[in-house]
């Protein structure tokens, strides 16, 4: 059970403490305190765990700081959406809104390399009104032997030209925790010219340990990916794990499952789920076609199918796409094959856009049946 309290509840009024101390001493049941900054109010979430199916909903909402409550399922309890759940999807980082209804682009390289190919993606991207993109400094790879990121060193002119191009969010995947504290400091020192949305790869989707360690800052918000090799459900739970250490500032990512069966891409593509996550759960969902597909090769209609894929999933409604990008892919340290060249940033993203009004489009096809959504 999930206990609303009135917005900018005091955490030391009389009614805080009143309420706390009522539900702290009902038999069987324990308290968790969640805390909601949003961009005008700070919210206060209660959830009562333990035995709170004989609870007296009326008796609970009754008391001096509760607005309203709402019985939750054991899934997903602070991310998942329940039965007469209105509460907000999303969150807004360094002016950037993300959520359910809207679509951000994050163009860019999938490893940092040199400083000439960063400055000619951002500028790219600032010059076509973009102010997000993605950039691999800690790269996990599959070969020891393979070139792993430029990690803590390339930080400083990163962040200082993400700054002058005006881009205000960075995906970066992280693999240690110690990576949050390197991320930190390099902005702290810069004065924060930019922002960071701290990535989770799927070989660490349940390295429960580095989620824990996400989950317990606020700072940055979170892409986490989809394990590429587990069910949904245990991904949702990952996405949880930030939640209930404290960081519910969490956009999940689709990026293809590994399986033979779906060669020739790299992945199988998954972009089905982008509307079952966004039913099952509040948080946007972003994809990644660039991995889910793993090539340029492009079909007799003359769209490479990293647009098709990336069609699918805008149309079903995705939140943000993680894509690859390289001024020069055969100079790519990283996943060459797969980047897109800059010349054809501005057709994709005129195709991205379409599928987003399209989807807005098909809303309101559905609307007029008057069918109401199951959830
Ligand atoms: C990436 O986005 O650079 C990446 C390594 O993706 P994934 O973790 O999905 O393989
Ligand atoms: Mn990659």
């Amino acid at each position: 059970m999930l206990a609303i309290l009135h917005p900018d509840t005091p955490l030391d009024s009389d009614a805080y403490r009143q309420t706390l101390h009522f539900l702290e001493h009902l038999p069987g049941v324990s308290v968790k305190v969640h805390e909601v900054e949003g961009a005008v109010q700070r919210l206060t979430e209660l959830y009562l765990l333990g035995d709170t199916k004989s609870l007296d909903k009326d008796e609970i909402e009754a008391l001096p700081a509760v607005e309203r409550v709402i019985r939750i399922s054991d899934d997903y309890r602070i991310l998942g959406r329940h039965r007469d759940d209105q509460r907000q999807s999303g969150f807004t980082y360094n002016g950037v809104e993300f959520s359910q209804n809207n679509l951000n682009l994050f163009a860019g390289l999938c490893a940092v390399d040199n400083q000439e190919h960063v400055d000619i993606m951002m500028r790219e991207l600032a010059a076509h009104g973009q102010h997000c993109t993605r950039m691999g400094a800690y790269k996990p790879r599959t070969n020891p032997y393979s070139f792993q990121g430029h990690g803590k060193s390339c930080l400083p002119w990163v962040f200082e030209t993400a700054g002058k191009h005006d881009i205000r969010v960075i995906a970066m995947e992280i693999t240690h925790e110690s990576h949050i504290e390197e991320i930190d400091e390099c902005l702290e020192k810069l004065g924060r010219p930019t922002g960071v949305m701290l990535q989770v790869g799927t070989r660490n989707t349940q390295n429960f340990e580095l989620l824990k360690a996400i989950g317990r800052q606020k700072t940055y918000p979170v892409l986490l990916k989809r394990g590429f090799g587990i069910t949904l459900n245990e991904s949702l739970n990952a996405a949880e794990y930030l939640a209930s250490e404290g960081n519910a500032n969490v956009v999940f990512c689709l990026r293809g499952m590994k399986t033979d069966a779906g060669s020739p891409h790299r992945n199988m593509v998954d972009f089905a789920h982008v509307p079952t996550v966004k039913r099952l759960t509040r948080m946007p969902v972003c994809i990644d076609p660039s991995h889910s597909v793993g090539s340029r090769d492009a079909a007799p209609d003359g769209i490479p199918d990293v647009m098709h894929a990336t069609a699918q999933g805008v149309v079903a409604g995705a939140n943000m796409v993680l894509v690859d990008f390289h001024p020069r892919p055969e100079k790519a340290l990283v996943d060459g094959p797969q980047a897109l060249l800059m010349e054809e940033l501005p057709a994709y993203l005129e195709d991205v856009n379409q599928c987003h009004q399209l989807w807005k489009k098909r809303q309101e096809i559905y609307r007029k049946t008057g069918v109401t959504a199951t959830t």
